[in-house]
Formats: C-alpha cells, sequence, structure tokens
C-alpha cells in the first residue's frame, strides 16, 4: 500500500462528508481534515441555521394573522438573544451529528487546514499524508466588493451572531438569495430593512413574472427597496458620548446618502481555492476563479476531483452532495455515474417563498419552439379571513409539441414544499395531460398547479426576436 489513504478529501462539508461517507462504504481507506467545524456552509453558516431564523421571523405574521381567527394576543415581544442562541445549539448538535457520522462510516477525521503538496501528498496542519486520490471540497465565502469603508460591513457569516438587540436599522445590499431571505427574516424580526439594489428588481436570473412578485411583496411587507443603487462609500459615525453604538452613513454613487445601524453585504460568493496548494498539484482553474472539472467532477489533475461551490456549476448543497456521491460510487464503487444538472430545483427562503423547477419563461422562449405559458394567481385562502395582503403566484411552462411540463414556478407560502413534489413530475418528463388527469386536493394552494387551463401561447417566432 504506497500511500495512506485510498481518498483525501479536503474539506468537511455537504460534498465532501458524502463523498467520503460513500466511499468509505465501499471500502476505501478515507481521510478527511476540516478546518473549523464539520458540516460546511450549508450547516453552519448557510442553510440550516438560515431557515431557523427565516422560521422565527415568521411568528411576527401569525400573530398578526392570529387575531382574526378569533385569538387575543398580547404585543408580542421578541429575544434575539434567544433565537440566535437556540439556532447555534441545534448548530452545534449537527455538528455532532456530523461527527458520528464520518466515525460510523470509518472516515478518518483530521483537524486542520489541508494544503497540496503534491498530487498524492496533503499537508494538515504539522502533518503530511498521502493519498490514491484527492477531492477537493472546499466551499466557497462571501465577497465584499473594494469600496472605502468596506471594513465596516458584515456578510452573512456575522448576521448569524449579531449582539442582543437587533440593530434598529439594517441595510442589506444585493438581490440574490442571501439578500433577499435576510431581508425578510430582519423585517419579520422588526428591523427596518434597507435593501439596495443595482438593477430595477430582486432575484435576477429567476423568472421574470417571479421576480416582479417578490419584488412587489417584499415591499409591501414594509422593507425600504432602494433599487438602481450602488454604494460608493460608508463612512462609521462614533457612538454619542452617552454610549450609544456606532452607526454607519451609506453613502450612493450618485450622492445620495442615509444612515444605518448595520451595513450586511451578500453580493455574492467565491470558490475557496487560495492557499491550498493546487498549483502544486496541477490543479487548473477556469476563467472565473473555480476548479476546472469535467463532467465527471475530475480537474486537471489525473487523480484529483472536485465538488460543490468550489467548482461553481449550481452553488447547492444537493447538488453538492449528489457530486460528492456520484464520484464516490464511480470511483470506489464500480457504478460510474455522472451528476445530472438538468432541472435542479431550488428555492429562495424570502417571505413569499419562491421556488422553481425546469426553466423560465424567458429561456423557454430562447431554446424552445411555440411554448404554452399557465398562470395563477389569487389570495391564499388563510389570508381571505385575515385579510393580510399577500397573494400567490403559480405558472407552468409547457412545450407545444411534445405537451412536456418545462418548467414550473411559484411565489407564496411553502412553495419549496410543492416545487419538491412537482419537481419529480417535471424531471420525469410529465406531460400537461397528466397534470391535468391529477386530481387536486382540496382545499390547497396545491391544486391550482393540476388546474390551470387557460393558456398564453408564446409562439415559436418569439424566439428569434429574442435572439
Ligand atoms: P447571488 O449570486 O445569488 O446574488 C448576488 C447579488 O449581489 C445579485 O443580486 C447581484 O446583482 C449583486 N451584486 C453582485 N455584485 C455587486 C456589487 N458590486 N454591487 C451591488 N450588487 C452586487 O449571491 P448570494 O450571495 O445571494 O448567494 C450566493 C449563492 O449561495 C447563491 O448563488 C446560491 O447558489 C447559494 N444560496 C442558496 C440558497 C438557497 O438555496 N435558498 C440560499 C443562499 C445562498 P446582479 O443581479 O445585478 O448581478
Amino acid at each position: 500500500m504506497p500511500y495512506d489513504y485510498d481518498l483525501f478529501v479536503i474539506g468537511a462539508g455537504s460534498g465532501g462528508v458524502r463523498a467520503s461517507r460513500i466511499a468509505a462504504g465501499h471500502g476505501a481507506r478515507v481521510g478527511i481534515c476540516e478546518d473549523y467545524r464539520v458540516g460546511g456552509t450549508c450547516v453552519i453558516r448557510g442553510c440550516v441555521p438560515k431557515k431557523l431564523l427565516v422560521y422565527g421571523s415568521k411568528f411576527a405574521h401569525e400573530f398578526e394573522d392570529a387575531a382574526a381567527y378569533g385569538w387575543s394576543v398580547p404585543e408580542p415581544t421578541h429575544s434575539w438573544a434567544t433565537l440566535r442562541d437556540n439556532v447555534q445549539k441545534e448548530v452545534d448538535r449537527l455538528n455532532g451529528v456530523y461527527l458520528r457520522l464520518l466515525d460510523g462510516a470509518g472516515v478518518k477525521l483530521r483537524m486542520g487546514r489541508g494544503r497540496l503538496m503534491d498530487r498524492h501528498t496533503i499537508q494538515v496542519g504539522e502533518e503530511t499524508v498521502t493519498a490514491d486520490k484527492i477531492l477537493v471540497a472546499t466551499g466557497g465565502h462571501p465577497v465584499v466588493p473594494e469600496i472605502p469603508g468596506r471594513e465596516f460591513a458584515i456578510t452573512s457569516n456575522e448576521a448569524f451572531h449579531l449582539p442582543d438587540p437587533l440593530p434598529k436599522r439594517i441595510t442589506i445590499v444585493g438581490a440574490g438569495y442571501i439578500a433577499v431571505e435576510f431581508a425578510g427574516i430582519f423585517n419579520g424580526l422588526g428591523c427596518h430593512v434597507d435593501l439596495v439594489l443595482r438593477r430595477d428588481r430582486v432575484l435576477r436570473g429567476f423568472d421574470e413574472e417571479c421576480r416582479t412578485a417578490v419584488h412587489d411583496a417584499l415591499k409591501d411587507s414594509g422593507i425600504e427597496l432602494r433599487t438602481e443603487m450602488q454604494i460608493g462609500r460608508i463612512v462609521a459615525i462614533p457612538p454619542d458620548s452617552k454610549g450609544g453604538k456606532a452607526t454607519y452613513q451609506v453613502n450612493t454613487q450618485l450622492g445620495g446618502m442615509f444612515e444605518t445601524d448595520v451595513v450586511m453585504y451578500a453580493t455574492g460568493r467565491t470558490p475557496n481555492t487560495a492557499g491550498i496548494g493546487l498549483e502544486k498539484a496541477g490543479v487548473q482553474l477556469d476563467k472565473a476563479g473555480a476548479i476546472a472539472v469535467d463532467e465527471w467532477s475530475k480537474t486537471t489533475a489525473p487523480n484529483i476531483w472536485a465538488v460543490g461551490d468550489v467548482t461553481d456549476r449550481i452553488n447547492l448543497t444537493p447538488v453538492a452532495i449528489m457530486e460528492g456521491h456520484c464520484f464516490a460510487d464511480t470511483e470506489f464503487g464500480n457504478k460510474p455515474r455522472k451528476p445530472d444538472h438538468r432541472d435542479v430545483p431550488s428555492a429562495v427562503f424570502c417571505q413569499p417563498e419562491l421556488a422553481n423547477v425546469g426553466l423560465t419563461e424567458e429561456e423557454a422562449k430562447l431554446t424552445l419552439g411555440e411554448i404554452r405559458v399557465f398562470t395563477s394567481a389569487f389570495r391564499p385562502m388563510k389570508y381571505t379571513v385575515s385579510g393580510r395582503h399577500q397573494r400567490t403566484f403559480m405558472k407552468l411552462i409547457v412545450e407545444a409539441a411534445t405537451d412536456k411540463v418545462v418548467g414550473a414556478h411559484m411565489v407564496g407560502d411553502d412553495a419549496a414544499e410543492l416545487i419538491q413534489g412537482l419537481a419529480v413530475a417535471v424531471k420525469a418528463g410529465a406531460t400537461k395531460a397528466q397534470f391535468d388527469a391529477t386530481v387536486g386536493i382540496h382545499p390547497t394552494a396545491g391544486e391550482e398547479f393540476v388546474t390551470m387551463r387557460t393558456a398564453r401561447v408564446e409562439p415559436a417566432p418569439t424566439r428569434k426576436a429574442a435572439e
């Protein structure tokens, strides 16, 4: 046995942990290293704690709606310290679960930062280990643009640990997943939220009608949307003589200015490729700075693979898990399979949620012939009694030639849960006729997806016009 391990994984996040456990299950001798905590972005400072904060913030709306249903709710108060600390306790618990999973699978965990010394040698802290095959799964980190005063800004990493009480005013910069999710969280928890975005609407890349529905809903919920605005400089205003906290003056590039208590940047994430010795092992990056991989997740080095956000394909936890699992099955389980990046469903946990699978209307117009578009917009039953001004929007996109449903989109409560089910149908190539033949569950929002009958026809020439 020339090497210490058959497989050594750098980074114990979602993709790395899945790959190491599956490879070990196939009989490989597997080691993994991690320099912080096991579980990665999703568990430590991403999906999981974020979703718990979303749950916490939504109680504000529940209390409001309860009155019309006959409940007398005393003026609710909220303790950020309680929510924050309970969420971190859950993160601690999950960290323990992950440690036990690795241990139970027989994967040797080495705490410390992994650095490639050559194609088969990895330095972890003061130690050096060797491996036949190596998987890089180091994830990504938030980026804050180079503007004067950027040192005063926090990112989502710090947002989970803000001191108690929460600031009265928070400014969030960006209009992607993280920005709109945290805007909803802090708005629900009682902060005044300024959302600063450089375009006219949030969530570029999502279906246009859904973007508009989310944008309008965020505005209705009281979030201040500062559109087509770029920040030029952040200036700290020192605490006043009475021992208050520092506040910040946010200066826009066009000369505007407003004050806030916290500035949070959510302007994208970048792969963690620096300082891990990729160049010593012949692992090349692509033009965008991610590790270049082929469809098997193989890098430019013949014995090194990479999965997850460090490859910047689709930066979602379940995708990293799929990539890691496919790699392990292929290389150690004698079951070659490639990750399938088509029809990956996703959700944005803004309030109300946005979820989708398949093509947007705009993508369908560009890539297909004639399409039929079905939409439904309505006030959810729950809010007919409570009077909440919140609407649900649903959309199906059908390829006319085949009758296949090629896209399903929803903005509304529980959109993620609903679209997860529909994703099976879309992935399986279900036709609109099969949707129509499905009996609805009444009364639900979901039944709309099987009762939409009136189509807007978008003829094929639209595609040419768009090109
Ligand atoms: P996104 O890539 O989703 O969004 C980045 C946002 O920042 C865009 O609105 C972009 O605007 C804006 N932006 C970029 N640069 C600047 C700048 N210099 N000044 C002003 N605005 C700027 O990144 P996130 O950080 O929100 O999330 C990172 C990734 O994490 C996501 O892509 C997603 O894959 C993953 N994620 C998934 C979640 C989920 O599944 N629910 C939740 C959270 C994260 P523009 O559109 O104009 O480019």
